[in-house]
């Protein structure tokens, strides 16, 4: 059997970044993915925004951690030469009711320590969005965007620069607790950690059980997108939003890194964690929310695009629940890095650090 100090299971953002800040501290780390790739779920099934910060209560995690994260992750993507860009972000409304909902999200970002944030006049938006139509907006200037499948490929390069070893195509199957750790299952092998990472992501609550930890529930909710027509993706500049909806962001405009331009993501919370494209949403869904945001888009100027599955840690009758990062309350050999939906693509390389701490032996 082979012996490893921390084993990391799942190799999104979440796992990677953890993999390669353990790896950076000199502690032996692999990395168990089931997938022969890293990144299929979740990290390469998203809208690949760099968020600044505004959103999340004051002192959760995901306030916190996303604030230090973007900062990093720009960093991270200037050093590596993963492309991304910061373009800026207009969140916009359209009447008195949501302006002052602007206002208290901007309050909200200043009290997370988001910098730059402004709330901006129609000349200040149509001078960098002509086709957006609406008198004011939230000017957030740290906000950008990620080629996310680079970001994962980069991540994967500098964990295993620093001696993380991947093990693709390796399911964690069970696992046994023992006096000094864990033994744990793989179709092929087993291996025994002093310590075990949860960033299963989706799976997070099927794995927490297998290695005795903590119960809780991720429920998947499901994100579509369509995405604009070639001769229609020079009408936008960057990123617009409107203003957050119960269990998203809303749906909002991205210019990709590829200069696609996508509309979405929904969100519909569904059974399974495996499910992208049964029962899609047909494209007329998406043309009220493209109207609010941009004129001179019809449904001629929209296909069908991409899915993603939020691993959220609530139901549908909640809207809100904090990443769930610590040492597991039921098996000290085991660190949860579970829940982690959005930001979680900006937060990966704080998240990441965060983690590394809680596997300290003396923790
Ligand atoms: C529609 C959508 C839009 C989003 N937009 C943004 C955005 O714009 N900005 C942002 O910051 N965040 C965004 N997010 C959130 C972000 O994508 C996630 O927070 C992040 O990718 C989570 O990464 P992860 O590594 O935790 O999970 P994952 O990427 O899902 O990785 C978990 C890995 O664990 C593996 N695994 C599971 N079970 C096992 C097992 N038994 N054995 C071995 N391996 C296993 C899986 O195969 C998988 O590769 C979005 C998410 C969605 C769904």
């Amino acid at each position: 059997m082979e012996r490893i100090d921390v084993a990391v299971i799942g190799a999104g953002v979440t796992g990677l970044a953890s993999a390669r800040a353990i790896a950076e501290r000199g502690q032996p780390v692999c990395v168990l993915e089931r997938h022969p790739r890293p990144g299929m779920d979740t990290s390469t099934h998203n809208s690949g925004v760099i968020h600044a910060g505004m959103y999340y209560p004051a002192g959760t995690l995901k306030a916190r951690l996303c604030v230090e994260g973007r900062r990093l992750l720009y960093e991270f993507c200037a050093r590596q030469g993963v492309p991304h860009r910061k373009s800026g972000k207009l969140i916009v409304a359209h009447d008195e009711g949501e302006r002052q909902q602007l206002e208290a999200l901007k309050a909200r970002g200043d009290a997370n320590g988001v910098e730059g944030l402004e709330i901006v006049d129609r000349e200040f938006i149509a001078e960098r969005e002509p086709a957006v139509d609406a008198p004011v907006a939230l000017w957030s200037p740290e906000t950008g965007i990620v080629n996310a499948e680079e970001l994962v490929k980069a991540l994967l390069r500098s964990a295993t620069d620093a001696g993380a070893i991947f093990l693709p195509g390796t399911k964690l199957v069970g696992a046994d607790r023992q006096s000094d750790g864990m033994v744990l299952r793989t179709e092929r092998e087993q291996i025994h950690a002093r310590v075990v990472v949860n960033a299963a992501g989706l799976y997070a609550d099927d794995v927490s059980r297998m290695l005795g930890g903590e119960t809780f529930t991720i429920y998947p909710c499901r994100g579509e997108y369509v995405e604009l027509a070639p001769s229609k993706r020079s009408i936008v500049n960057g990123l617009v939003y409107p203003l957050p909806h119960q269990h998203s962001l809303g749906v909002h405009i991205v210019k990709t890194m590829n200069d696609d331009v996508w509309l979405g993501p929904t969100a519909c919370f569904q059974e399974r964690k495996d499910d992208y494209e049964s029962h899609r949403l047909p494209v007329e869904a998406f043309v009220e929310p493209a109207r609010r945001l941009l004129h001179g888009i019809t449904i001629d100027d929209m296909r069908l695009g991409g899915s993603g599955i939020r691993p959220k840690l609530h139901p549908p009758s909640e809207s809100f629940a904090d990443f769930l990062i610590r040492r597991d309350r039921e098996n000290p050999f085991v660190v949860q890095a579970a829940g982690i939906e959005s930001p979680g693509l900006t937060s990966c390389l704080a998240v990441g650090r965060l983690v590394a701490q809680l596997t300290d032996a003396g923790d």
